[in-house]
């Protein structure tokens, strides 16, 4: 897998600072994309070892809330088998600090069934890991500048491991009607 980007001090993505993870590769293709030079599976560098450790010392920063990956796909299939044993091994290393994770396919469709497009073996121990999942394609018509930490007004916040499962927190995180949360 390659990379487009590592943000050690992110504020756009998730609560607080957050570690974030461009990766390469999408197949999505939305028009307006804020980010149509990561969708080249070529495009930027590998994401190797080095790229890793420089992940996990920021993240042992204490100002740092979390990893956020993003894109990118990150759960075009390939992107997944990449990331998994990164993921396994953040959480190990820092299991009180969040991961949030974007993504333009949509969970209960794609993304959870067995038979998704976008599921695959590495699929259920990589959500395992995902605190909160920020779903859905970015749709032009239904972009809002004033909406917190996603483009446009389709894209749902599901918070994975809720009590009871599943849970869509979209206005607690970002308000319909733009309110700072
Ligand atoms: S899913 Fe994200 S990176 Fe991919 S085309 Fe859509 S907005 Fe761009």
């Amino acid at each position: 897998m390659n990379y487009s980007a590592i943000k050690k001090c992110d504020i756009a993505n998730g609560p607080g600072v957050r570690v974030s993870l461009f990766v390469s590769g999408c197949t999505h293709h939305c028009p307006g994309c804020f980010n149509p030079g990561t969708w080249d599976f070529d495009a930027g560098e590998p994401f190797g070892e080095k790229e890793q450790r420089d992940i996990f010392a920021a993240l042992a920063a204490d100002y740092a809330e979390g990893l956020t990956l993003l894109g990118g796909e990150p759960f075009e299939p390939e992107n997944q088998r990449a990331l998994l044993p990164f993921v396994r091994e953040a959480k190990r290393l820092f299991p009180s600090k969040s991961v949030w994770a974007y993504t333009g396919y949509v969970y209960d469709r794609d993304i959870a069934p067995p038979g998704g497009r976008a599921h695959c073996e590495a699929t259920d121990e990589l959500l395992s890991f995902v605190d909160v999942l920020v779903d859905g394609p970015f749709v032009e018509s239904l972009k809002n500048i004033s909406l917190r930490f996603r483009g446009s007004s389709n894209q749902r916040f599901l918070e994975l491991h809720a009590p009871g499962g599943v849970k869509d927190a979209t206005e607690r995180y970002s308000p319909s009607d733009g309110r700072r949360a």
